[in-house]
């Protein structure tokens, strides 16, 4: 039996936000995650840390607000990885929204983040700053400032920050089963001394878990369910089904294909829903669809056929003379939002998209939100958590505010303004440079530090001079492929080129065309002999045929 404070299940962004936040304030923390790192949506979202503008006009203030702060936080604490992004949205004769509906919210949405981004381009400066977008009856286009991410790069690296805290994070580790006080499993006199306090029978208090990653019982003071839309399925026993999943999918197209500069805001000609193309990673992203997902949790989501219709219809009525179609798309990606059901079964994208925390006999679930807010909710889980935790923490005392002072570390009583998100630390603490990463150009110095954080001196001092050279046709070095390779739990090939990297995603047919020099450098970092390589490439293949090409519609 392994004793914890603190067992997160789960590895995306909620489960890694709250292993970052607890461990930075002292909790013995243990994440073990089933598949890979960012496997769920965390890997496959449309990639923007946003206010989320459309939430103004449903009325969630609340929710922008909290977002346009997180916003603001991680352009600051994660340059690099967090990048400004501007939107530009066409105003049409006859067509919603209008210049003043439109000129309202952008005037609220700059007011919550304390600046002035929004601007009214005539028909003339659009054309020169998208002069694929359609022309006819266009009356101008207002733009405002947001801002994008690499997804599974922001959930790797806030479980780098929690790992510096002394968090354990487990990749292929699966929980089957929760423990609870009174089962056979757990035997009493075995129990964490939770501050003196008796553990009322069928309370969680630890897990069963299976995998390469870790596989055992854990026994922990609180359990965390940061599963995403899995999260029912570990609930089950403890409460009614909460979850509405809801599959997005986006197609991906070479930049000349689909050339924006800037993100394109487009509302589909048959709902009127907000749909995105955003240069990202250079490539451009287009998306996302909405709709009930009805298919097996266990089983890769992947577009389907009419989602690709969908799209497609939406990009070719916005860039009439770029005449898109679904073969011109480089591949595409499909994920499943876990959207807390309001039961009301309505429109998918009127669903409410704030996260919940729940303590169901000890079991903290957070699900829910959005990547953008994964502080807030890691912050509002920990504040459930944070009677169970009294008393605990390698440092003698759960410290809340992340010191080990005598007076936090001594005071086993929580108090639930320790975990108010506006008065938290910087969520990322600044990185040391070193000569080496200063002669570095701009952008690669940037991209390493915001994406790396404490470990990219290592990285650089790892790296051969020829593995600062980009892969060709992307901006990602050779570097961080040997780095993942050998030091971010990677176990499959598409754990490597979809997730740790993007590759998979940038370059035709899952970037096929690095297997050759990859070779070497994957057998060597994971002991593979040639039939596992084989194997690998096997799989690899599969899985990109399956849940990554673009289905014919
Ligand atoms: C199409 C789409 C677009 C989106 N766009 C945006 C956006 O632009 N901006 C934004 O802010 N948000 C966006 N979101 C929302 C955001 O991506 C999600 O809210 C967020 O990623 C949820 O993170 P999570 O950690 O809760 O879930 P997930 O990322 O799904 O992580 C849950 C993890 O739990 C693991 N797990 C499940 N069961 C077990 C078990 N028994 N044991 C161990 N591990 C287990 C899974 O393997 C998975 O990795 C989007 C979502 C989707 C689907």
């Amino acid at each position: 039996m392994t004793d914890v404070d603190l067992l997160v299940i789960g590895g995306g962004i909620a489960g890694a936000g709250v292993a970052l936040e607890a461990s930075r304030r002292g909790v013995d923390v243990m994440l073990v995650e089933a598949r890979d790192f960012a496997w769920g949506s965390s890997s496959r979202s449309s990639k923007l840390v946003h206010g989320g503008l459309r939430y103004l006009r449903e009325g969630a203030f609340g929710l922008t607000r909290e977002s346009v702060r997180e916003r603001g936080r991680l352009l600051q604490d994660a340059p690099g990885l967090v990048e400004p992004q501007r939107f530009l949205l066409g105003h049409y004769e006859g067509r919603s929204p209008s210049r003043r509906t439109m000129a309202a919210g952008l005037a609220i949405y700059d007011a919550m983040a304390h600046q002035r981004t929004r601007a009214f381009h005539t028909p003339a400066q659009v054309r020169a700053l998208a002069p694929h977008m359609a022309t006819d009856q266009l009356l101008g286009a207002s733009s405002y400032l947001d801002a994008k991410t690499d997804d599974s790069r922001l959930v790797m690296r806030v479980l780098q920050e929690a790992q510096r805290h002394g968090a354990r994070v487990c990749n292929r580790a699966a929980v089957k089963s929760l423990l609870r006080a009174g089962d056979l499993d757990v035997p009493s006199s075995s129990l964490l001394n939770r501050g003196g306090a008796s553990v009322k029978p069928g309370t969680v208090v630890g897990a069963r878990i299976e995998g390469a990653g870790f596989t055992g019982h854990v026994q922990a003071r609180c359990v965390v369910n940061a599963t995403g839309f899995w999260a029912d399925g570990l609930r089950s026993g403890l409460g009614a089904t909460m979850l509405r999943p809801l599959r997005g999918s986006h197609l991906v197209f070479p930049l000349w294909k689909l050339p924006v500069a800037q993100s394109v805001s487009l509302l589909h000609p048959r709902d009127g829903r907000p749909v995105f193309a955003t240069p990202w990673e250079g490539v451009a992203l287009a998306g996302t669809t909405d709709l009930d997902h009805h298919e097996d949790p266990d089983v890769e989501p992947r577009i389907a056929a009419d989602e690709v219709a969908y799209l497609i219809e939406a990009l070719r009525h916005a860039f009439p003379r770029l005449d898109l179609r679904a073969a011109d798309a480089v591949c595409s990606f499909a994920g499943v939002r876990p959207v807390v059901d309001d039961r009301a079964g309505g429109d998918p994208s009127k669903a409410p998209r704030e996260h919940v925390v729940l303590d169901e006999q000890g079991l903290i679930t957070v699900t829910g939100g959005k990547l953008t807010t994964f502080r807030v909710n890691a912050l509002d889980a920990l504040r459930h958590a944070a009677p169970y935790l009294a008393a605990s923490g390698r440092r003698g005392g759960f410290a809340p505010t992340g010191i080990a002072g005598d007076e936090a570390g001594s005071d086993a009583t929580m108090r639930t303004h320790d975990f108010d998100y506006r008065t938290a630390d910087a969520i990322f603490a600044p990185q040391p440079e070193s000569p080496a990463l200063a002669a570095l150009p701009h952008g690669l110095r940037t991209r390493l530090l915001g994406r790396y954080g404490h470990q990219a001196q290592a990285l650089l001092r790892e790296a051969a001079p020829a593995d600062l050279e980009t892969v060709a046709g992307t901006t990602t070095p050779w570097a961080e492929l040997h780095w993942a390779l050998r030091h971010e739990q990677v176990r499959f090939l598409d754990d490597l080129l979809l997730r740790r990297t993007r590759l998979g995603l940038l370059l035709p047919a899952g970037a096929a065309s690095l297997l050759p020099r990859l070779e070497p450098v994957a057998r060597e970092a994971l002991g593979w002999s040639a039939g596992e390589w084989r194997d690998q490439c096997d799989r690899y293949a599969r899985i990109v045929a399956q849940c990554y090409t673009v289905p014919t519609p």
